[in-house]
């Protein structure tokens, strides 16, 4: 297939990438969507242990950001639903500021670290009725989650119903105009696809659906009627920990691993300078 329609704004969306999976680019708006699907084996090479040391103060630093924008819009009382929970970070960094969240997991491989920090997680797929609130939620989050979402319209019809009357959807997610997304671009065309089969997660059981930009991401909520309240970046990558996170790529060895982090140490002040890797949106339901 050389086409497909543009989840987005419906227009072509042109084959550009063939990887694992097929990548297509849209004219249009930019928006990159792959034509991969979800694994229901739940199966990765990931080796969660090493994921770990490497991620956890950038991600806690993060989302103590966001926390903090939160506040700003919408106050300190506030009640919120995180979909797609994961290790349990975003929910233990709200209990430590006292934000009221619940979380919804289709993955129990984290169910020990959610019982022994008392976090509220049910177990399933959004949507579902696990999770459904009288007045609604003041906030929604999607902590690298959304760009796995493949029905999109689907999927943003039930935010708004769980949504309370202003309510705001928050979508911390990875961008296609970042540093790293254009490096593994180029990286391709000289033939090496490694890196950018890493940046989809080709090889993980959850691969990447879609890679947006502000603008794409921004016409797609508003076509839904939401209207941007604010976007701010966030931080991608804490340099001390760069060994930790490629390590944790279970198909990269020790030596291309020792390569890679030096090489990216390298280039440091030209990934300062350009665009943010990842952003958080703030999207009020009108
Ligand atoms: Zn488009």
């Amino acid at each position: 297939m050389d086409h497909m329609q543009c989840p987005v704004c419906g227009n072509s969306s042109k084959l550009k990438f063939k990887l694992k999976f097929n990548v297509y680019k849209c004219r249009e708006c930019g928006l990159f969507t792959s034509d991969a699907n979800f694994d229901f084996s739940f199966k990765s090479d990931l080796e969660l242990q090493s994921r770990e040391i490497g991620l956890k103060k950038l991600r806690f630093s993060n989302f103590e950001t966001i926390i903090k924008k939160l506040e700003e819009l919408k106050g300190k009382k506030t009640k919120g639903l995180e979909i797609g929970s994961g290790n349990g970070w975003w929910l233990k960094v709200c209990q430590e500021k006292g934000i009221d969240c619940i979380g919804i997991e289709p993955e129990n491989s984290h169910q020990d670290y959610y019982t022994e920090n008392g976090l509220n997680v049910y177990y399933g797929f959004y949507p579902s009725p696990e999770v459904k609130s009288e007045k609604g939620y003041d906030f929604i989050i999607f902590n690298d989650v959304f760009e796995h979402i493949k029905e999109l319209d689907e999927l943003i019809t039930a935010l708004k119903k769980d949504l309370a009357e202003n309510g705001t959807l928050i979508i911390n997610l990875p961008m296609s105009d970042g540093f790293f997304y254009r490096s593994a671009m180029l990286l391709h065309q000289f033939g090496i696809n490694s890196y950018l089969t890493r940046m989809w997660q080709f090889n993980f059981h959850s691969p990447h659906m879609n890679y947006f930009n502000q603008k794409n991401l921004t016409m797609l909520l508003n076509r839904h009627g939401f209207v941007k309240a604010e976007d701010i970046q966030l931080e991608s990558l804490d340099f001390s920990t760069v060994k930790e996170r490629i390590k944790a790529d279970g198909g990269v060895n020790k030596l291309k691993a020792m390569f890679l982090s030096t090489g990216i140490s390298l280039l440091k002040p030209l990934i300062l300078s350009s665009k943010p890797d990842i952003r958080v949106f703030f999207f009020n339901k009108k």
